[in-house]
């Protein structure tokens, strides 16, 4: 049996382990004890992500769709039938008319030339990839208050915080390894733990203070924690003098958000927040994590942007074990956001309005690029779609049927499109929609790079050959743009990421040939003598002065009222991954949460006349679906759900409201009511 060491393709912890091969066929799968952040452990997902390779259900041929229904073809025929409908749009109304989806779980190669396939070859700045979903209030609301958008530190350093401030974040259920191998080794060690949830997690348990803060007040509890700060004289002078900008307007801008006003906006105690207050700024070196509970949310920017006001107002960045740690979901969503699949930033975060940046990238890709003039998120290409004004898309590797707000906007989207291309692993219910599908290979059968969520780059190696006519995307991208007319031609995906280096001054230390050497490099590590960076900010922001902006609370765009009382949030379990297009392949996991369910606290459950276990129905403004009830330990008022479903998908109720700033939805409250099922 051969051992090949590769990444987990799910979450952005980036966990190692050895695929176990034997003729042509991974059996098994090894943690690697080794590696430093799995340290020989995975959780269930990551243990179980071989069974899901050789699944019966694997797409292994391309399909074109006719009469409604899928027929297999030969790639020729895909190749020919793409290249004329995309040729044929692209003349008629302009790359403008076009748009790709890239994927966070593809590697950092496939995700550099899906970009570069995008804007060459289909004329198009209409690219994107599920950090709009996740991460993208992240990315602005750093990028403008550090200059970078990445977790400032790494997650060994958790370990050896005296302080973690836990705000929109469940790490047992979303990544596992960090809150088993640092979180809880921090509390080992004495740190105080503080967990801003309106759901009583399994972390919740365990900390000194948990803040169940009414969904969507974020702001009021950074602002009133950072008032209690100065008003207590609790900031750190020094590093505000030395190291931020911008000081006396947030000082001006929290005088109202008194303890009082904190508590009535929140719903939380004063005395919780005065002490959730005292322990981040006095227990230091203090580290926030938080993740999608904070960034889901038409304030998501101004949510972030708070975030890293209070560790600046304490002196808590730029220092080992402290920082801003947005826990990214998906395997590589960092390293997909870093290669430029993002509508405003080229590959390294050069934005794509900067004439100097641009001029870089057309003398090296020898185009020119389309013009910067209308920002098109993923989120706002459904009504481009329905407007008529987007007609072809290519989506790889996004189960976006499942994963956007409002689902039943997205599906007539979907629908009314000339042309879809999907190129997936399964025949997922956002393939279903497709014209064409593009068979692609799993992890496991090629080669390439992952970026985790503490910007370490890592070998993803192949371990055994594409199953069937499957193929890698970077292979299916270079043969799409020669048959569309655009040289994309390269010997694998060593020569893809010599290109990056080239071009992304922060990845250029990071060659195959290091990354042979040990676990990984973290970035920046701008030559090939660097040893990579473990925490940023250090000596000067990346932007210079860490620049302080006052942020004021605002409600979610829908507020609970008379027909739709309770406030609904979604979010992750343990068992499941992203939209479950492998983890519900997976049949122990499948056994372990094998249907939907909705938290309710008890109190409204008495209220609704609903028990544990009862069908319900959970209806909002967009749309209804029914799931079964479990009582739980969560705010009254609010209930909770995963999203991941298909049968029952939580997305049918979201809300499309979206962040003006990065477009990010607003996951994480929407009003909804629950009713008995008849
Ligand atoms: Fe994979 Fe994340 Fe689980 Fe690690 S924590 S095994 S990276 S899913």
């Amino acid at each position: 049996m051969k051992e090949i060491l590769t990444t987990c393709p799910y979450c952005g912890v980036g966990c190692n382990f050895y695929l176990q091969v034997e003729n042509g066929e991974v059996k098994g799968l090894r943690p690697s004890k080794e590696h430093p952040i799995n340290q020989g452990s995975l959780c269930p997902k990551g243990a179980t992500v071989h069974q899901v390779i050789h699944h019966p259900s694997r797409l292994k041929r391309p399909l074109i769709k006719e009469g409604g229904s899928f027929r297999e073809a030969s790639w020729d025929e895909a190749y020919g039938l793409i290249t004329e409908k995309f040729g044929s749009l692209l003349e008629k109304y302009g790359g403008e008319s076009l748009g790709l989806l890239s994927s966070a779980m593809a590697t950092n190669e496939d995700n550099y030339l899906a970009q570069k396939f995008a804007r060459a070859v289909l004329k198009t700045n209409n690219i994107d990839q599920c950090a709009r979903l996740c991460h993208a209030s992240t990315i602005a609301g750093l990028i403008s208050s550090f200059g970078s958008g990445a977790m400032t530190n790494s997650i060994a350093e958790l370990a050896d915080s005296a302080c973690l401030l836990l705000i929109g974040s469940n790490s047992s259920a979303a990544h596992p390894i960090i809150a088993n191998n640092f979180i809880k080794k921090a509390l080992q060690r004495g740190a105080a733990l503080i967990v801003a949830d309106p759901r009583g997690i399994e972390l919740a348990k365990r900390a000194l203070v948990h803040l169940p803060l009414k969904p969507g007040t974020d702001i009021a509890l950074l602002n009133t924690m950072m008032n209690y700060i100065l008003e207590e004289g609790l900031h750190d002078e020094q590093f505000i003098e030395a190291r931020t900008e911008g000081f006396e307007q947030l000082r001006e801008a929290l005088r109202s958000y008194t303890l009082e006003r904190g508590a009535a906006l929140t719903g939380l105690p004063a005395e919780d927040i005065k002490r959730a207050a005292e322990l981040y700024a006095k227990r230091k070196p203090a580290s926030i994590v938080y993740c999608m509970g904070i960034t889901q949310h038409q304030i998501g920017t101004g949510n972030v942007i708070s975030i890293a006001n209070l560790a600046m107002l304490t002196g808590n960045v730029g220092r080992e074990s402290s920082g801003v740690n947005p826990l990214r979901g998906k395997n590589n969503v960092q390293g997909a956001c870093d290669m430029g699949v993002l509508p405003e930033y080229l590959p390294g975060y050069r934005p794509m309005g900067d004439e100097g940046a641009r001029r870089e990238f057309e003398s090296a890709w020898g185009v020119r690029l389309p013009e910067y003039q209308r920002v098109i998120w993923c989120t706002r290409m459904w009504d481009e779609i329905l407007a008529g004004r987007l007609k072809g898309l290519y989506i790889i590797g996004e189960n976006i049927a499942i994963s956007e707000a409002n689902l039943s906007k997205v599906e007539r989207a979907l629908r009314s499109l000339e042309f879809l291309v999907v190129q997936e692993v399964f025949l997922t219910e956002t393939a279903e929609f497709a014209d064409v599908v593009l068979p692609a290979c799993t992890f496991a059968e090629k080669d390439g790079t992952f970026t985790s969520t503490e910007r370490r780059v890592q070998r993803v190696r192949k371990a055994i050959e594409p199953l069937g006519e499957s193929k890698p995307d970077w292979l299916i991208l270079c043969e799409l743009a020669q048959r569309m007319g655009y040289p994309m031609d390269y010997d694998g995906p060593e020569e893809v990421m010599d290109e990056i280096r080239r071009l992304v001054p922060s990845y250029r230390g990071i060659s195959y040939k290091r990354l042979e050497e040990g676990f990984g490099l973290q970035w920046p590590c701008p030559s090939e003598d660097h040893p990579g960076t473990k925490f940023l900010h250090k000596e000067r922001f990346t932007r210079g002065l860490g620049r302080f902006q006052p942020v004021e609370h605002r409600p979610p765009a829908e507020e609970p009222d008379e027909a739709y009382p309770l406030i609904l949030t979604t979010g992750r379990i343990l068992m499941q991954y992203g939209a479950g297009s492998f983890t519900r392949r997976t049949p122990s996991l499948e056994r372990a949460n094998p249907e939907n369910f909705v938290e309710i606290n008890p109190e409204d459950a008495r209220r609704l006349k609903i028990a544990d276990g009862d069908r319900v129905r959970i209806i909002s403004r967009r749309g209804e679906i029914e799931a079964v009830a479990k009582l739980a330990d969560i705010r009254v008022g609010t209930i909770w759900m995963p999203y991941l479903y298909r049968e029952s998908p939580a997305n049918r109720l979201t809300n499309d409201a979206l962040d003006p700033i990065c477009g990010i939805p607003e996951f994480k409250a929407c009003a909804a009511r629950i009713e008995p099922k008849k």
